[in-house]
């Protein structure tokens, strides 16, 4: 059996970021206990049902998995120990939010085997957090990162923001300069998304907030690539950057359209072929859980279609692409087998470099990849 991947769902916020519609919330702490009793439930009706199958990554998500203490994340550890078999070199992630971590939990996270820490910070000026709505400031960033460090974490990410409103290219380019100074190993740097239902997409709307100008963000999206490169990290995925050795194995699975499976309220799985998606309602989730109810709330078996179509736009995100030889072992033909002109035509116009051994996204394509990826799609029709 393949090894595949286990994201953990902590839904939990001490407060809703102005920009954030994952599925997470703030004022319900107090469910905070049964939600975990239920996590550990559903882990060990896994365990039945996967029997001991092996995982070479776990990622502890959210929300703001920082929000609980040691003791909870080392319960829930041991509860995935029991169900599935845990490889070796398997890679922990646990997603912090510099507000709510401190040494204690830190030195209770890395003694129940958390091995990576990813940290929101978004940005380092001030006026940009408070304009985001995070609880943390820059220095409680510093001494938790320092903290984290001394408690044994090495393997660190950032996750940073770019295209906020009233952000300048100076304060990018500052908060690009503080983290690679602070030797950190692996980056992320996204650009904001104007999710419906935000406060800030209300804002917009109201033309309270602006957004961007495009050219500025493309310039930032360059300055990243160029900046990080010139730092000696490997940009290995559109928004991902990592000195050697430090890529997030979590990740990949996803992007390489591997298997995984996903526990809490609202995550996702897709596991040999098969699509499916727990119930998001936080309350709904606890009751239906502790009552041994189903909580899959959509469930879908994936054509071949499908998993062409999300195995190119997906894998298309990483810098190395699609490897020829794996793509024909899974799908029986090459992408230019199935995709024909669709590909030649993306080579022609720049966006797409075809070679015998990979399929990947030119520079050009890399600014235009929404463009790319949407070509991708394709129906059980248009199969050739
Ligand atoms: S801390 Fe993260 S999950 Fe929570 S509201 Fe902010 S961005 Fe969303």
């Amino acid at each position: 059996m393949d090894p595949i991947g286990l994201y953990i769902h902590f839904p939990f916020c001490q407060r809703k970021c102005n920009y954030c519609d994952f599925n997470s919330f703030s004022g319900k702490h107090h469910h905070i206990e049964a939600y975990l009793k239920g996590l550990i439930q559903e882990i060990s009706l896994y365990s039945r049902e996967v029997n001991k199958r092996p995982v070479k990554s776990i990622f502890i998500g959210g929300g703001t998995p920082s929000l609980m203490e040691a003791k909870q994340a080392n319960d829930l550890l041991v509860a995935i120990d029991k169900a599935f078999n845990l490889q070796p070199d398997i890679e922990i992630t646990l997603e912090g939010n510099p507000g709510t971590l401190n040494s204690e939990k830190l030195n209770g996270y890395r003694r129940a085997g958390i091995n990576r820490l990813s940290m929101g910070l978004q940005a380092c000026q001030q006026g940009l957090l408070e304009k985001l709505g995070r609880i943390h400031t820059y220095q409680d960033f510093i001494r938790n990162l320092q903290e984290a460090r001394r408690q044994g974490f090495e393997n660190i990410n950032v996750d940073l923001m770019m295209g906020l409103p009233g952000q300048y290219l100076k304060d990018w380019q500052w908060t690009l300069e503080e983290i690679t100074a602070l030797d950190i190993p692996h980056i992320s740097a996204y650009s904001l998304i104007w999710e419906e239902g935000t406060s800030f997409h209300k804002l917009l709307m109201e033309n309270q907030l602006q957004q961007m100008e495009e050219g500025l963000e493309l310039e930032m999206f360059h300055y990243t690539m160029s900046f990080l490169r010139e730092k000696g990290y490997e940009h290995y995925e559109i928004s991902n950057y990592a000195l050697e050795g430090y890529r997030c194995k979590h990740n990949i699975i996803y992007w390489k359209n591997q298997n995984y499976l996903g526990l809490g309220a609202g995550a996702h799985s897709c596991i040999n072929g098969r699509r499916f998606s727990n119930e998001a309602n936080l309350e709904a989730y606890i009751k239906k859980v502790h009552r041994g109810e189903n909580i899959i709330i959509e469930d879908m078996i994936l054509t071949r279609e499908d998993e062409i179509s999300e195995t190119m736009f997906l894998g298309l995100r990483m810098l190395e692409g699609i490897n020829q030889d794996d793509f024909v072992k899974r799908f029986g033909k090459s992408p230019v087998d199935i995709y024909g002109r669709v590909l030649t035509d993306l080579e022609k116009r720049g966006l797409l470099e075809l070679s015998k051994e990979r399929v990947k996204l030119t520079p050009k394509g890399l600014d235009l990849g929404n463009l790319v990826f949407s070509e991708m799609i394709i129906d059980q029709s248009s199969e050739k």
